[in-house]
């Protein structure tokens, strides 16, 4: 499994160093978690400002 990130997402860039594995990265229209990479840890979901980030 894998957290997602919605079109909420403002492509404020909070999100990406708070995640230990690097799965986060900058995308067209949001940034995107990559789900191969993610280990589901949630630690990016407390520092969106929008709360685009969900489980799946
Ligand atoms: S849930 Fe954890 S591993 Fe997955 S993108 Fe967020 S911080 Fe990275
Ligand atoms: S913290 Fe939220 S709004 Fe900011 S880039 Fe990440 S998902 Fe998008």
């Amino acid at each position: 499994m894998a957290r997602v990130i919605n079109e909420e997402c403002i492509k404020c860039g909070a999100c990406v160093s708070s995640c230990p594995v690097d799965a986060i990265s900058e995308g067209d229209a949001t940034y995107v978690i990559d789900a191969d990479t993610c280990i589901d840890c949630g630690a990016c979901e407390s520092g969106c400002p929008v709360n685009a980030i969900l489980e799946k």
